[in-house]
This record gives C-alpha cells, sequence and structure tokens, in this order.
C-alpha cells in the first residue's frame, strides 16, 4: 500500500466498511470502537445528505498523544484540533487525537467536528483538489471561504443544530475572508469563519445542500459581497 503522510511508522490499522482506520499499538481498545462507530456513521450521513459517494480511499488517523499529532505533522496545535491534512486523486486523511478532552468525555462535539473534516474530503474529492498541509493550498479548486463555510453547514444540519447568527457588519473582502480563514492564528478567523458560513448558509437556505455541493463552481464564482447584501436585506 501506499505510504500516506503524516501517519507514524509504527501506526497500525484496521478497515472498516469505508475507512481505514490508523492507530498507536498502545491505544486503548474501546477508543479504537469509539471512532470506528462514529466515523462510518457520520460518513454515511454526509453521503446521504449530498447524495455523493466518496472514491478516494479515507483513512483516519487517531493519535495516541498530542505530542505524537505534533511530531506526525510538524505542526503546534492542542489536542482538540481535527485536521483532514491530506488529499491525492487517490487518498485521504483525517486526523484527530485520543487526547482530545470532548473525544475522552464522548461528547457529541467530536462527532460535530468529524463530519466538518469528512464534508471537507468531499469538497476536495469533487473539485478534483489536492491538499497538503503547507502547500498554500496550491492544488484546491475551492476557495477558503466556501471550504469551510460548506463543512460548517454539512455539520450543522448533521447534527440538528441551527446555525447561530452573528452580526455580518464585518466588511471581509474575498481576498481578506480567504486569507484570515488560512492563517490559524488570525484573531479574525472566528469571524471569518462565521461570515464565510453565513455566506454559504445563505446558498443552502435557497437551494439545498446537495444542489450547492454538485454545482459548487457557480457559487465559488459569485460576487460574495453582493450575495451578503441581499441576505441581510
Ligand atoms: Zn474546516
Amino acid at each position: 500500500m501506499k505510504k500516506i503522510p503524516y501517519i507514524p511508522e509504527s501506526y497500525l490499522y484496521q478497515k472498516e466498511n469505508y475507512f481505514q482506520i490508523w492507530f498507536s499499538p498502545t491505544e486503548n481498545k474501546d477508543n479504537i470502537l469509539f471512532l470506528s462507530g462514529i466515523i462510518e456513521d457520520a460518513l454515511s450521513g454526509v453521503e446521504t445528505l449530498l447524495n455523493y459517494s466518496l472514491n478516494r480511499n479515507s483513512h483516519v488517523c487517531l493519535y495516541a498523544t498530542n505530542a505524537e499529532a505534533i511530531q506526525a505533522t510538524k505542526r503546534n496545535f492542542n489536542s482538540s484540533m481535527l485536521l483532514a491534512p491530506f488529499s491525492s486523486q487517490t487518498d485521504s486523511l483525517i486526523i484527530c487525537q485520543s487526547e482530545n478532552p470532548k473525544f475522552q468525555s464522548r461528547d457529541n462535539n467530536f462527532k460535530r467536528h468529524l463530519v466538518h473534516e469528512i464534508a471537507h474530503a468531499f469538497l476536495y474529492e469533487l473539485s478534483g483538489s489536492e491538499k497538503i498541509l503547507g502547500d498554500n493550498n496550491i492544488q484546491m479548486n475551492i476557495p477558503a471561504w466556501f471550504n469551510e463555510g460548506f463543512a460548517e453547514c454539512v455539520s450543522n444540519k448533521i447534527m440538528g443544530n441551527k446555525f447561530k447568527t452573528k452580526s455580518f457588519d464585518i466588511d471581509f473582502g474575498r481576498d481578506a475572508l480567504n486569507d484570515h480563514l488560512n492563517d490559524i492564528n488570525s484573531p479574525k478567523r472566528p469571524a471569518a469563519f462565521d461570515y464565510a458560513t453565513g455566506i454559504v448558509e445563505s446558498f443552502i437556505i435557497r437551494n439545498g445542500h446537495e444542489y450547492v455541493f454538485k454545482n459548487f463552481s457557480h457559487f465559488t464564482n459569485m460576487d460574495i459581497g453582493v450575495y451578503i447584501h441581499v441576505y441581510n436585506a
């Protein structure tokens, strides 16, 4: 099998229906069982909502410790971070951590976050995008605002959460919006995230999840400034 980046050499895997789950030889069996249950459930929820099945081989890596996650990705983040750091024409990867407090407590917000990352994997595949951390998204065929906004709208729908509309008076232009979303240290990232979600949600209210997904380029080519204006009216 081809090597998937960010998976430590010593990790083992087990194959579920769709996902290949990678874990440390020291990992607690209950944790693997829990992850395999919710990830298959989350995936089938997204498949049904978008009426689309993934073709790329789907992998999920459960790091045993935050230190291992940092070492494997060469990125500094805390234990609650989940990411979809890699997608090629054949394989895609989601990473999560056993030390995540929400994973430990079996909190529904962990599944919510997992659904969000799965939604990214769907968009990467449909748009023919490839992704690897730190390449400045040069092979991404979808802008960050649509990618993040859409992933949020999918997880809101699957988890039965209403989007908490906040003030959209912030006047992010398209480029600034993408810049704040691509910079995980930007203080304006949370506001940019909500703003992007609001825009995509306004598309979904009118057209539904599946239509917006399958016709993503129609929406990503829109002048979002004008659209937000209509949405606020
Ligand atoms: Zn995301």
